[in-house]
């Protein structure tokens, strides 16, 4: 027969497991971006850069409500980055960028840290969410990544919603086109089917493409949840006047975006070419993983010796699941945010802010 006091202590112990059990292990935290580039204070109006902190701060908001409430770091990096696409100023879903031919051609990747798991898409014209797309391919079919109409097909068959193309088109993001065509000499393509007849527009800001080598305002998000789990997500409408079929990093597993829990999970912005070649968002996780690299560091060595060797443009954002967290750019600015439990937010655009 048990005497009192080992029921007794019995009890104890697994009214302790379980008070242990449901302790958060992590605090959960997020870091996203909306595009890295040449955005100089000297270019961009008070009203404008009040919009993209107010954007950034409310897609953030969103991201950090899911964690908040005991969600995914997968949930997070999707919902934040929906409100993203949803966003005319970033280029990603309605806002992106055109190719030379004046089209709207979405790339977009997802990656779980806790399984290696991931989706991506790219060249999708219809649906309104590349993001959760790829999402759909990653949970939804035996697939990492699928292109083209084959891809938006798979999303109508999913119940993800499907747009005109038009819906992507924005005026300031197509005056942009017009002028850094011209100013390449290149053809000028006629204007979209179904957009908004052309009109007296203020751009909501003034950053100027043309002097850019890639078009700023692609969007990422990485997050840590509370169950210690990452996840990694980019959405973009790639590179401004880009051949028609070109693909940039974004939807490149290990290129512009990846997650694993043994290391890091990591979105990247900038030209692509680059971040393909060196196979930058898996090259950071590397560096943690092997080399016992703190992530700062390792971002650091990535962007601004590895990327400037080659002559490359841009930034990321990564996080480990010991809640480390890292952004690093070697461009005029990278629109930024991020917050962690119980910390305060915080949001940067150019290179002098913390
Ligand atoms: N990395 C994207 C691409 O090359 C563009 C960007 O981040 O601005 O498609």
């Amino acid at each position: 027969m048990k005497s009192i006091f080992s029921v007794f202590s019995g009890a104890i112990m697994v009214t302790a497991l379980a008070v242990q059990a449901q302790q958060p292990a992590h605090h959960w935290s997020i870091v996203m971006h909306g595009g890295a580039g040449v955005i100089a204070r000297a270019n961009l109006t008070p009203d404008a850069e009040a919009a993209y902190r107010a954007s950034l701060k409310r897609a953030i908001a969103a991201g950090a409500n899911v964690l908040d409430k005991g969600g995914s770091a997968l949930d997070a990096v999707e919902a934040t980055i929906n409100i993203l696409e949803d966003d005319p100023l970033f280029n990603a879903g309605h806002g992106a960028a055109f190719s030379a031919e004046g089209k709207n051609e979405l790339d977009s990747a997802i990656m779980d840290g806790s399984n290696l798991k991931a989706g991506a898409v790219a060249d999708v014209t219809r649906t309104r969410h590349p993001i959760s797309l790829a999402r759909a391919v990653m949970e939804k079919s035996p697939y990492v990544m699928m292109v083209g109409t084959g891809a938006d097909a798979f999303a109508a068959r999913t119940g993800l919603e499907q747009v005109d193309p038009s819906y992507f088109f924005t005026e300031a993001r197509w005056q942009s086109l017009v002028k850094q065509l011209q100013k390449d000499g290149r053809p000028v393509p006629p204007r979209p089917a179904g957009a908004p007849p052309p009109g007296p527009y203020i751009p909501v800001a003034q950053l100027d493409e043309s002097a850019d080598s890639h078009s700023y305002g692609t969007v990422g998000v990485v997050a840590l949840d509370r169950a210690g789990n990452t996840a990694a997500g980019t959405s973009t409408g790639g590179l401004q006047g880009k051949m028609p079929g070109r693909v940039g990093d974004s939807p490149i597993i290990g290129a512009g975006t990846y997650a694993s829990n043994q290391s890091c999970a990591v979105s990247g912005t900038g030209t692509g070419e680059y971040f393909i070649r060196l196979g930058v968002a898996r090259e950071v996780c590397n560096l943690v993983q092997f080399k016992g690299m703190p992530l700062q560091q390792a971002a650091d060595q990535v962007i601004h010796k590895e990327l400037e060797a080659l002559h490359g443009d841009g930034g990321l954002i990564a996080i480990m699941p010991d809640g480390q967290r890292a952004w690093s750019f070697n461009t005029p600015g990278m629109f930024r945010a991020r917050q962690t439990e119980g910390g305060k937010l915080e949001i940067g655009i150019y290179n002098d802010e913390p």
